[in-house]
């Protein structure tokens, strides 16, 4: 049983079930974090959800995404660009396009050398956002919420791995709703509990991510969200990226072998092209834990 009170922010019902006891693989800390599931429409949500301090210090200076030193970010920007490229018609002029949770704005930086200036960010992190300044992109500290913006002012949203991070997604999902304008877009990159990786990896899936990860979708609880927000959900692509599973053996010796992870730690980038054909069966079978949707506000 849970000791406290759930009540879910996705269909408010009350009560969850115990699913995963999750520790900060990434930092290797031995605090316990319970994610548990809602027992009406299935949301996966860390409960309590982690407090203020909790969070301020999951989030160093060295977060990863706000930093990608090296081969890692190399080929992170290889999979932007695809993206960049292959999204052009939701990126491109006269669209104006806001990255929710835009870290160093490496996306935004994409898309404005592929021909749109009209792009801003929102970001948290108050050093990433100065990078994102210094680059020269109009960056909003703070959240989507703080940033009060005009309703209907936008024509594309993106949130790449942001809405598993807010304290309360659907309700973020209804502010996206207000700041588009009919027709416009939200592209949502985010980590699927209902996953080969998730079933597979476990409490090692770096989908789960603790205590960063506040809530993990599926496609059914996102598809709910968006629904509950106003929002049409266009399209739902499974990606194969090997990336969680190179993380999810990393994370796993981090905790067996740290001498065998430390030397694997320089070959993360051939591990991930070598986990693709792995990665490939969960796009292929429909359950990727890496998925792109494209949800719309209708005109
Ligand atoms: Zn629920």
């Amino acid at each position: 049983m849970v000791e406290q009170p759930f009540e879910c922010p996705l269909c408010a019902g009350q009560g969850a079930d115990p699913f995963l006891d999750l520790r900060d693989e990434m930092t290797g800390g031995e605090t316990q974090y319970a994610l548990v599931r809602c027992r009406h429409c299935g949301l996966l949500r860390l409960h309590p959800a982690p407090d203020a301090p909790t969070l301020a210090a999951a989030y160093r200076s060295d977060y990863a995404p706000h930093t990608r030193r090296g081969l890692s970010g190399w080929a992170k920007g290889r999979l932007e660009g695809r993206s960049v490229r292959q999204l052009w018609a939701l990126f491109g002029p006269p669209r104006r396009v806001l990255d929710v949770g835009c870290a160093t704005g490496e996306l935004l930086v994409r898309i404005r050398a592929a021909g749109n200036p009209d792009v801003f960010g929102i970001e948290p992190g108050a050093e990433a956002a100065a990078v994102a300044r210094r680059r020269g992109l109009p960056v909003i500290l703070g959240t989507l919420d703080d940033a009060r913006l005009q309703a209907e002012s936008v024509d594309t949203v993106i949130m790449s791995h942001t809405l598993e991070h807010v304290a309360d997604p659907l309700l973020t999902l209804r502010e996206v709703a207000r700041v588009l304008r009919p027709g416009g877009a939200l592209v949502l990159w985010l980590p699927n509990a209902s996953s080969v990786e998730a079933r597979v990896l476990g409490r090692y899936w770096i989908g789960y991510d603790a205590p960063r990860h506040v809530t993990t979708f599926t496609v059914a609880t996102l598809s709910q969200a968006l629904l509950s927000a106003g929002l049409d959900v266009d399209s739902v692509r499974h990606e194969a990226v090997g990336l969680e599973w190179a993380w999810g053996l990393r994370l796993w010796l981090r905790r067996r072998a740290p001498s065998v992870e430390r030397v694997l730690r320089r070959f993360h980038v051939p591990l991930i092209v070598a986990a693709t054909p792995l990665a490939l069966i969960g796009a292929l079978t429909q359950r990727s834990g890496r998925i792109r949707v494209i949800a719309r506000k209708p005109a």
